[in-house]
């Protein structure tokens, strides 16, 4: 099987008119469709510059990054962003702004506007469709945003700590109904957290990045009783503890030899 993003020796450094800074060195990673892959690491160590590079944001000074067809392939890869903030426009209803890219993107027409519909029945959203943002819970507004993204069809989703602004018992929730629902419509996802919990309750794979330019420090697959665990009871398997303890040590040692 062919990689849907495939990175060969990433390296990136910011410049400034001061100094250089750099950010990532030498990250290669493949991975596959249908992989829910968290990226953990020291705060400012680089998670979210390598999702801009993937995303196409930045480009890197070394290394190559070849998505869907480029990795042999048979199509183009569509990649949709999350980020900490649902950044929905408050003037407009919750229906006006899930079709907000397809409107951008010139693909608002019947089928597309049907299946967005059908999103919101999905996700609980339809009876808010004719409200505004600022009359719906956090844990609602992510969910608009994820339908959002959603509605582009994006076969890779780029996750940037998109839980982190909501309140402890929300995000929870929340967490767990988004990466449930990631899962169900099979996306390959990249999860960016500083919560090893849920890392390890929603990913197929965790990645630690080591300090700044970071690395790969572990590659290290998540495997529960069976596949089809939800991220609440995974926190409930034994096996749990085991994972957290040996993520943290791997995160832990480097801060020790820092
Ligand atoms: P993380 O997501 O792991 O917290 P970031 O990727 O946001 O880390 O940032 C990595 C490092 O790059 C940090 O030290 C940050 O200060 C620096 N950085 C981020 N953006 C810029 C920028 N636009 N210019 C210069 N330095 C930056």
């Amino acid at each position: 099987m062919e990689p849907v993003l495939s990175l060969k020796n990433i390296s990136y450094a910011y410049h400034t008119a001061q100094a250089e800074t750099p950010v990532l060195s030498d990250i290669s990673l493949d991975v596959f469709q249908g992989e829910f892959i968290s990226i953990v690491g020291p705060s400012g160590c680089g998670k979210s510059t390598l999702l801009s590079i993937i995303n196409g944001l930045l480009k890197p000074d070394e290394g190559t990054l070849l998505l869907g067809e480029n990795t042999g392939g048979d199509s183009p890869v569509k990649v949709g962003y999350m980020l900490q903030r649902d950044q929905l426009f408050e003037w407009r209803t919750i229906w006006q702004n899930a079709i907000l890219g397809l409107e951008i993107t010139h693909q608002l027409n019947e089928k597309n506007m049907k299946k967005t519909m059908e999103r919101l029945k999905f996700y609980d959203l339809y009876d808010f469709k004719d409200s505004y943002p600022s009359q719906l819970s956090g844990g609602m507004r992510q969910r608009v945003a994820l339908v959002r993204t959603l509605a582009l069809e994006p076969q890779l989703l780029l996750l940037d700590e998109p839980f982190s602004a909501l309140d402890y018992q929300t995000r929870l929730m929340v967490s767990d109904d988004i990466c449930m629902l990631i899962k169900k419509e099979k996306r390959t996802a990249l999860l960016v957290t500083h919560d090893l919990s849920e890392a390890i309750s929603t990913a197929d794979r965790i990645l630690v990045l080591s300090k700044r330019p970071a690395g790969i420090k572990a590659d290290i697959p998540i495997q529960f009783e069976t596949a089809d665990l939800s991220p609440l009871e995974r926190r409930n398997s034994p096996l749990f503890s085991a994972y957290f303890n040996k993520i943290w040590k791997e995160l832990i040692g480097h801060e020790q030899h820092q």
